[in-house]
């Protein structure tokens, strides 16, 4: 028997009652799993099953097996999780921070064989007491969670354990699921650059050589034709800047836990600054590493309205202005733009040099074998750390509130952008994927009413309109809770099952989770609540779950357009807005 230091993720009394008297009673404690290679019984198996209803007597063998592989999955069976392991592609040199910087991060090291043996599940959630079932399976399992919506859960999990798993979920969940993409691995594949159309590399002289010289509309085609990583992203930027140099600047929130700095580009009007305070919106992508699809659309939106804007007056004779586009223009004219491709830059770099699915950032925690915490959880707005304090969990909100750096240097360049730069920010997009939803505040709680709640949903349909002009796509409005499968408590199933609804709990009363969006320490909530943006959104973008986090690269530029829709349904109704 081999052993393996695992994290308590479950009750006190789970933890104390089945293991051994050497572990201790708080929740937050290691404890010390034993591994069996072959066994037939095990104490542990009590902790897990009992955790399920609906888990049958017979099922200790069942649980050890899908414990193992889990273990295993997580915690790998090579050297790379006993410790902070430097890619081949991180140099020698150090940054201001002491942390090993990246020389590059070519695509073609993606060990794709890591995922030959997922599958991702969809269930379809019709009952609390399901949604509860599949809540406490993601969460004792470190299982993860795709999206979650209040109709259906995707999960992806290790296919050998597939049939275990459903035997030990309820009844009514076993025959309500179905499998998301035939082969996860060749997925995974087809989103690089490069996969299906000989060697072209992004990372090569052509991809850049294309903007060298007077810029020509349709100049960045080859640019949305695939996903790009940082290196090519960041030069890209930084072109358009010195293209555009009366309207576009770069800037800098700030640095990452690894020491990338997090770019961005800001497009305003030309000539002289008005005076006055000045009115923004900021647009983000990536918070969630493997949601690329929110990098190429915030690129797409920053280089249509780098191009599209030109200064008045529009005229015959201004040829240059006749190639921008007037409504770009108009908003442009009305309000600051700040465009940020990647807030969590170094868990991007990591998805496209060792794991494409990779969501938190790449800052340790207390648990060397389980690095990164969740941007999305860690700001301080109703910061929920109480309720989610599990270092391998994707949803790990830290220690404390900002402690990953990426959130606090973001949270503390809006708050400076607002005070020291004059600037009233009026409208926050956050994207992500996947799910196609708009959805407003709270994140946190789905029985606290926001304020403004009536003007948020009025906008959010606004967006949605914006969005299916273009090509017909449906996004769904919500507030995030509900959105990000957040489910109140019925009186009707709390009587029901008592003993469920109290295992169920979290810390928001009645409220419990299956989630990937939503809980507190959203950037959503902060940007509603602390930083007074009266009209803020996370926008879950393309698809509904054919590819989920794996869309491919021919959705980058319809996707891009639909939000380019979308956000000048934004612009123009806030240009139109009374309040303003
Ligand atoms: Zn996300």
């Amino acid at each position: 028997m081999r052993s393996i230091i695992v994290y308590c993720a479950v009750a006190a009394h789970l933890c104390t009652t089945s293991l051994s008297s050497t572990i201790p009673t708080n929740s937050e404690s290691v404890i010390r799993l034993p591994i069996h290679e072959d066994e037939n019984h095990s104490n542990n198996a009590d902790t897990f099953s009992d955790i399920f209803h609906a888990a049958p007597r017979d099922s200790r063998n069942s649980w050890s097996k899908i414990r193992n592989k889990i273990v295993v999955r997580i915690f790998g069976s090579g050297e790379k999780h006993h410790g902070v392991r430097i890619h081949p592609h991180y140099s020698s040199g150090s940054s201001s921070s002491g942390v090993q910087k990246p020389l590059g991060d070519t695509p073609s090291k993606v060990p794709y064989s890591r995922y030959q043996n997922d599958v991702v599940l969809r269930f379809n959630i019709t009952t609390t007491d399901e949604a509860a079932a599949l809540a406490e399976a993601a969460e004792i399992l470190f299982l993860d969670v795709w999206s979650a919506t209040k109709d259906h859960a995707d999960i992806r999990v290790d296919k050998d354990v597939v049939e275990s798993l459903l035997g030990l979920l309820p009844e009514s969940l076993q025959s309500s699921h179905a499998r998301l993409m035939h082969d996860l691995a060749a997925t995974v594949r087809e989103t690089f650059p490069g996969s299906s159309e000989g060697p072209s590399n992004p990372l090569s002289p052509h991809s850049l050589s294309q903007y060298s010289g007077p810029y020509r509309p349709g100049q960045s085609e080859h640019f949305f034709s695939n996903y790009q990583p940082i290196s090519v992203i960041n030069p890209w930027m930084k072109l358009l800047r010195s293209l555009f140099p009366d309207h576009v600047e770069d800037f800098s929130i700030g640095q990452t836990y690894e020491g990338r700095e997090i770019k961005g580009l800001k497009i305003s009007k030309s000539g002289e600054p008005s005076s006055g305070k000045r009115k923004a919106i900021v647009i983000t992508g990536a918070s969630h590493a493997r949601e690329w699809i929110s990098v190429s659309t915030v690129c797409y939106l920053a280089h249509a309205f780098i191009t599209g804007y030109r200064p008045r007056p529009f005229s015959e004779e201004n040829v240059e202005a006749e190639l921008g586009d007037r409504e770009i223009t108009r908003l442009v004219e009305n309000f600051d733009w700040y465009f940020i491709p990647t807030l969590n830059v170094d868990g991007y770099v990591y998805t496209w040099t060792e794991d494409r699915l990779w969501r938190k950032n790449r800052q340790p925690t207390s648990l060397g074998f389980c690095k990164g915490i969740e941007l999305d959880r860690s700001y301080s707005y109703k910061w929920g750390g109480q309720s989610q304090n599990n270092p391998c969990s994707e949803n790990y909100p830290g220690e404390k509130e900002f402690e990953a750096l990426e959130s606090k240097n973001f949270a503390a360049w809006a708050q400076n952008l607002t005070t020291e730069g004059n600037t009233r920010i009026m409208g926050f997009l956050d994207l992500h994927s996947y799910s196609q939803q708009i959805l407003y505040p709270y994140s946190y709680s789905c029985s606290q009413r926001p304020p403004d709640l009536e003007n948020l949903e009025e906008l959010a349909e606004v967006l949605a309109k914006g969005i299916r002009i273009r090509h017909g796509e449906h996004y769904e409005v919500s507030s995030a809770c509900q959105g990000g499968g957040q489910f109140a408590q019925s009186d009707k199933d709390q009587k029901k099952d008592a003993k469920k609804a109290k295992r169920s709990q979290k810390s928001n009363g009645d409220d419990f989770m299956l989630t990937e969006t939503g809980g507190g320490g959203s950037a959503l909530d902060y940007f509603y609540s602390e930083i007074g943006v009266a009209y803020s959104y996370q926008i879950k973008l393309r698809d509904q779950g054919s590819y989920g986090f794996l869309l491919p690269k021919e959705s980058i530029k319809p996707t891009g357009q639909e939000i380019e829709s979308m956000v000048k349904s934004l612009g123009n109704f806030l240009i139109g807005d009374d309040k303003l």
